[in-house]
């Protein structure tokens, strides 16, 4: 018999398919995933550095425990290339692969911000396990008080600001508005959360961007911003906002926007198959998509998802729920507003 097939083996692919298997023993299921399948809390990586904690430390299942547990076929590093709705099949770079139905939760991408100089490619962003043991493996090289530029005041930057001075490092935070959280938060909170993270050592640098990255002769970046000043830096850490993972829907004509659109039951344009997670633009009772990059979104979606897999179509319960900001000097819990598109 044709399986179950998911492509991502993130938050979203994996809640899924424990849904599913709760539904159902015996179908055979296939996830297929371009990293190395091991199950980790994403949320962690923005407050793992003051607590000390290796990119392995923060992997809690390997792919094998997973394959184990979900009974499932995990197939790692591999990439799917393309999906041919009509004959229910996926090319990746291990063949093709027949599917039953099958679930995209294929993530997101971090933005790029487009800037000049030898070293503008040097810049680091953190989406994944792999990208956090990057991160640091450059603090560990640059010692213990790494100068460390962070762009983009969001959720991200500002987690980030708060988890790398704790853990002893010097930190500039960049960003074009004049609050941190402008996005999301009521000024009066982003103006506790500035006056936290600078008593903490953070200092920001708002209502201004870099344009500019240079390589220094002896050691470090030399960062420009708009605003003329100059920043020296060992690491530069941007954290401006992903971009949904959408280029294989569109490939295979699904309906895609800012984000692969689902209708109220997680189901993307094409019959069979469905998609939640960062890559999904999930529908709202007023019939608007929008894109929710958070973890509480993935649980009701994989719900009802798991059940339409088993041919009980449902709709998914998108409950309000509030996500916590993970600054230790100023905890601070949100409604993200329904439109706002991307996680920064
Ligand atoms: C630093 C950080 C902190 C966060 N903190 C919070 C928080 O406190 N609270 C909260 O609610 N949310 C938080 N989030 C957001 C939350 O973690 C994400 O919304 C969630 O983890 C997304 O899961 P996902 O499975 O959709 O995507 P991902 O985890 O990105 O998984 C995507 C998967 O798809 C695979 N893939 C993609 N394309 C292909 C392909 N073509 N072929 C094969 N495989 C492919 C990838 O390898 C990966 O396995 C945070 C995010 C970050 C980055």
């Amino acid at each position: 018999m044709k399986p179950v097939a998911i492509i991502g083996s993130g938050l979203a692919g994996y809640t899924v398919a424990r849904e599913f298997r709760k539904l159902d023993k015996t179908t055979a299921l296939l996830i297929i995933t371009n990293d190395d399948g091991g199950f980790y809390s994403k949320p962690m990586l923005s407050n793992a550095f003051a607590l000390g904690k290796q990119a392995q430390q923060l992997q809690s299942k390997t792919v094998e425990q997973m394959a184990a547990e979900l009974n499932a076929t995990i197939l790692t590093r591999v990439q799917v290339s393309s999906i041919d709705t009509n004959a229910k099949t996926l090319q990746s770079s291990m063949g093709e692969f027949e599917y039953r139905q099958l679930v995209l939760a294929l993530g997101a991408q971090p933005i790029r911000l487009s800037m000049d100089g030898d070293a503008a490619q040097q810049v680091l962003s953190v989406n994944n396990l792999d990208d956090y043991a990057l991160l640091r493996q450059k603090l560990e090289l640059a010692g213990d008080h790494a100068r460390v530029c962070i762009l983009g005041a969001g959720l991200i930057g500002c987690e980030f600001s708060d988890d790398l001075t704790s853990a002893g490092h010097q930190v500039h935070l960049i960003d074009p508005n004049h609050l941190p959280l402008a996005a999301i938060a009521p000024t009066a909170v982003s103006q506790g959360l500035y006056d936290a993270l600078t008593a903490k050592g953070v200092t920001l640098k708002l209502g201004t961007s870099a344009t500019h990255i240079q390589q220094q002769q002896d050691s470090g970046m030399l960062v420009t911003l708009a605003s003329g000043e100059q920043i020296i830096a060992d690491v530069i850490l941007s954290a401006v906002g992903l971009r949904a993972n959408i280029n294989l829907a569109q490939a295979a004509n699904l309906r895609t926007d800012r984000g692969i659109l689902v209708d109220e039951y997680g189901v993307t344009s094409a019959s069979d198959v469905y998609a939640l997670g960062d890559c999904a633009q999930y529908r709202l009772a007023d019939g608007h998509h929008t894109l929710m990059p958070y973890v509480a979104p993935v649980m009701a979606a994989a719900r009802a998802i798991a059940l339409g897999l088993t041919g009980q179509a449902t709709a998914i319960d998108m409950k309000p729920a509030a996500v916590l900001v993970k600054t230790p000097s100023y905890p601070v819990a949100l409604m993200p507003p329904a439109t706002s598109y991307q996680r920064q």
